[in-house]
């Protein structure tokens, strides 16, 4: 194991994410498969194993534990891309289900082969639009936590994610230094949408030492049937 690997055994070990050594092989088997897969098609900017580990696994395991997916028995992760931060997560917490959601099927094919690769269970894989899903009974309002990293910007990003919480469920934002702006833009969208915000958590990344903040909205009332309106319309004309 290289420095990179103990120092997020580390950081993780001091956040309360206890990581086995067959949790780090599949984490490891992870990053081999999205180096290979990303000569291919276009999965990450990031490609080095120590920028993989810190700015992708270490990350994702950071900011799902402040949004206390460990209590959930599902969570959604809208936008996974090559799956963020949705596979660590459920490498991480085998016995949560896991929903990724893309709109790009091909980063879905990556994600199909990982799941398969480490033989992951209980992962659904949805391809489709936020908009669509939130208009959709079958992922109306029918999700305890839903997650979401480096999709949009929070006025955006609560239209396509709200909807899909039920009342009492909670979407967990990951946001970088810009934060307080977008809280201040997303707050009418945040009502109009049924949410409240609980709470935001400020915090550094190790190692790189970039800043985060997870923002904890939780569902107070049920979302107006108009919303999330059609595909396109939420990052075009946001709701502020
Ligand atoms: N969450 C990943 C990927 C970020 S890139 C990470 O943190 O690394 C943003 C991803 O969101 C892309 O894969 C894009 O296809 C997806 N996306 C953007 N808008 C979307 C929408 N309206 N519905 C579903 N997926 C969307």
């Amino acid at each position: 194991m290289n420095k990179y690997w103990e120092n997020l055994l580390q950081s993780t070990s001091e956040a309360g994410i206890d990581l086995n050594r067959q949790q780090l092989q599949q984490l490891h088997k992870f990053m081999e498969l999205l180096q290979t897969w990303n000569k291919q098609m276009n999965l990450t900017a990031i490609t080095d194993e120590a920028g993989i580990i810190y700015k992708h696994f270490l990350d994702s395991l950071l900011y799902a534990k402040l949004a206390q997916a460990d209590e959930a028995e599902e969570v959604v992760d809208l936008g996974t891309g090559a799956g963020f931060p949705g596979l660590p997560l459920k490498i991480w917490l085998p016995d949560c289900k896991v929903v990724l959601v893309d709109s790009l099927q091909k980063r879905l094919k990556f994600i199909e082969e990982v799941v398969r690769a480490l033989c992951l269970k209980n992962v659904e894989l949805i391809h489709g639009r936020a908009e669509d899903l939130g208009k959709d009974e079958q992922h109306r309002e029918k999700y305890g936590l839903v997650l979401s990293r480096a999709v949009a910007p929070l006025p955006v990003l609560v239209e396509y994610c709200l909807p899909l919480v039920r009342v009492k469920g909670r979407f967990a934002a990951a946001k970088g230094p810009e934060v307080a702006q977008e809280l201040a833009m997303a707050e009418k969208a945040i009502v109009i949408l049924g949410g409240l915000v609980e709470k935001s958590i400020n915090y550094t990344l190790p190692f790189v030492n970039e800043q985060r903040t997870m923002v904890s909205i939780t569902k107070i009332t049920a979302t107006p049937s108009k919303y999330p309106r059609k595909a396109g319309q939420p990052a075009k004309k946001p709701l502020c």
